[in-house]
């Protein structure tokens, strides 16, 4: 059964849809099977994908107004290694058109139900802020992976993010964890990045991904050529980042796992 992680964040240009595309595309590049899903009316993992995110006959807006399955919609992308369930601004409809709906934020969890066991990991790549499209992912992921920049009101966002969190597992997601929290666009050189991911560790430790993102300008250009940066250029610092972060996640699920069937 697939584990899916949601890559959220309420603020807006943090990394969360590089982080999406990259790390799906790294963790393909070692070997395991991924779906990655737009669930952003921007499109921009779509198109950071090479899909025209204008000509989609069904699209994950059809998927959650539960028009189409999950399987009708997805698409696979052999060139780049996985399998991606493509979004775009009709997504923006969805919210209003859930509105209607009975269970309208257990929609996703219900159509990645059917198709996750297909999957070693479901991406999932939130919009920037807290509403009821990111409410459909938190409740279908299995973990939070928080993309963030090291800045000064990075960790207020933060508190808000982590408070949303606690009403999910209260509430309707009791199993559900955080995956880490990645510094992205990092600079080694900048203080104020060194202060803030100082506070960072402090308080949640082990929670913060040892892999750091770095500042690097093939990840700023490889969706422009409709690729993950392993396509486009895989020896730039920003691809060998996004491959230690498959690494790590690899590493640290495989020893929860034992460590589970250890207490079992
Ligand atoms: P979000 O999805 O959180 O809004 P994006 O992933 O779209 O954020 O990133 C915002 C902008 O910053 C994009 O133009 C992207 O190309 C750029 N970017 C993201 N991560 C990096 C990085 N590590 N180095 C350089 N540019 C980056
Ligand atoms: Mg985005």
């Amino acid at each position: 059964m697939g584990k899916i992680i949601a890559v959220a964040n309420q603020k807006g240009g943090v990394g969360k849809t590089t982080t999406s595309i990259n790390l799906a595309a790294s963790l393909a590049a070692i070997k395991h099977s991924v779906l990655l899903v737009d669930l952003d009316p921007q499109g921009n993992t779509t198109m950071g994908c090479g899909i025209d995110k204008q000509d989609l006959d069904v699209s994950s807006y059809d998927v959650l107004i539960r028009q189409a399955t999950a399987r009708d919609a997805i698409k696979s992308l052999t060139d780049i290694g996985f399998d991606l369930l493509p979004g775009n601004a009709d997504l923006t409809a969805a919210q209003v058109e859930l509105m209607q709906q009975p269970d309208k934020e257990r929609a996703l969890a219900e159509a990645l139900d059917h198709c996750r066991g297909d999957y070693q990991f479901v991406i999932i790549d939130c919009p920037p802020s807290l509403n009821v499209l990111t409410l459909n992912a938190l409740i279908a992921a299995d973990s939070v992976l928080i993309p963030m920049q090291c800045e000064y009101y990075a960790l207020e966002g933060l508190s808000d993010l982590m408070d949303t969190l606690g009403d999910i597992r209260d509430s309707v997601n009791p199993e559900l964890r955080i995956e880490g929290l990645l510094r992205t666009m990092y600079d080694p050189r900048s203080r104020l990045a060194n202060d803030v991911s100082a506070q960072l560790i402090a308080h949640f430790s082990d929670k913060v991904f040892r892999t750091v993102i770095p500042r690097n300008i093939r990840l700023a250009e490889a969706p422009s050529h409709g690729l993950p940066v392993l396509k486009y250029d895989k020896s730039s610092r920003g691809a060998v980042a996004y491959l230690a972060l498959a690494g790590e996640i690899v590493r640290r699920n495989q020893k929860s796992r034992k460590i589970a069937s250890i207490l079992q």
